[in-house]
């Protein structure tokens, strides 16, 4: 009997490469997603498996959600709102869209009698973190934005109903994760600002913010690697790449692929790049390695392959 696995978020980015590979591991999946941040056509290639169907719901409607989730045998949680950068204009989103809508999701789950839950939390949990590589056990966890407090607050939601009702939790704090599809972040950034004006580039800081990047493929597989090989009530994981990239090489390397030259560089100034921005950043990936997972790409191959795909110059 193929498994019935309900992906929210699975129209987005990461969701969509997610349901691509639960239906190609013979997964029957249901995407539920309300088209925020999402599109249909990240989905095309799935509209006619009799094991996809799609639904328009948004997490912040529970009785909806309720009946969209029935029968399943887990629940991957992408949906989110994902952008860091918008908790000073709008402190309410965060809230909202992370907090309340994984609130909805559990209680929906509870009701259903669905145990298994997939969540995908951030780097951001950690705040600016004194040990780096930082591992899983690293604390106290002080996020700096209120993205980062959001997903912290989904993360102690999902640890406390799989205690209090018995359920099993996958949480996955992602470094940068970039690849075809993706429609946010420094590559989208930079392409745009590079189409508008292939003389210059403004790039957010001082361009010395340090960050792990790993690509879209390693991070889905490395998260189906640890569904199989952990199954404790909590599983904790970090997924990032072994090093950092700088903001200037990232530009460099969009630069060199979109073929131009003489590029002016222009720094807003200071170390971070937006209020919230956490400048240096690297995951400790020991724990997946301890269960036999490997990471083949670094930040470096990762970036350059997600800009390829960006640029249309891969599939
Ligand atoms: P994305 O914006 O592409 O995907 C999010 C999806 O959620 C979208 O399809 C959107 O339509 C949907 N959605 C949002 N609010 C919803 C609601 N109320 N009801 C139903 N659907 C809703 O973002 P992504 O980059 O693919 O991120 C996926 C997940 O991974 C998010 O939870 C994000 O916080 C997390 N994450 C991403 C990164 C990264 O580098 N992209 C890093 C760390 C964590």
């Amino acid at each position: 009997m193929k498994k019935k696995i309900i992906v929210t978020g699975g129209a987005g980015f990461i969701g969509s490469h997610i349901a691509d590979k639960l239906l190609s591991n013979n997964c029957r999946v249901t995407v539920v997603d309300n088209l925020s941040g999402g599109r249909m056509e990240f989905l095309e290639q799935n509209t006619s498996n009799p094991d996809f169907e799609f639904k328009n719901v948004d997490l912040l409607e529970p009785a909806k959600l309720e009946t969209a989730i029935k029968g399943a045998d887990a629940v991957f949680h992408l949906a989110a709102n994902p952008d860091v950068r918008l908790g000073p204009e709008n402190t309410k989103v965060h809230l909202e869209q992370n907090i309340i809508a994984t609130y909805n999701l559990l209680e929906a789950m509870r009701k259903n009698n669905v145990r298994n839950i997939f969540f995908t939390s951030t780097s951001t949990v950690y705040g600016e973190a004194s040990v780096i590589p930082t591992p899983e056990d690293y604390g106290p966890l002080v996020p700096i934005s209120l993205y980062g407090a959001s997903k912290l607050a989904c993360e102690a939601l999902i640890t406390s109903y799989c205690h209090t009702f018995k359920m099993n939790s996958w949480i996955f704090r992602f470094a940068n994760i970039v690849g075809a599809r993706g429609t946010h972040g420094i590559i989208v950034d930079f392409i745009e600002k590079l189409r508008k004006n292939p003389q210059s580039l403004e790039i957010l800081g001082d361009g010395r913010q340090n960050k792990s990047y790993i690509h879209v493929s390693e991070c889905v597989d490395a998260i189906m690697y640890a569904w199989e090989h952990s199954n404790d009530m909590v599983n904790i994981f970090n997924i990032g790449s072994n090093d950092t990239i700088t903001a200037t090489r990232i530009g460099e390397i969009i630069v060199e692929e979109m073929g131009l030259h003489d590029v002016k560089f222009n720094y807003t100034g200071g170390t971070r790049g937006w209020v919230g921005d956490v400048p240096k950043m690297m995951l400790s990936i020991d724990k997946l390695r301890s269960i036999g997972w490997e990471f083949t790409y670094n930040s470096e191959n990762s970036i350059r392959d997600a800009v390829r795909s960006t640029l249309g110059k891969l599939q």
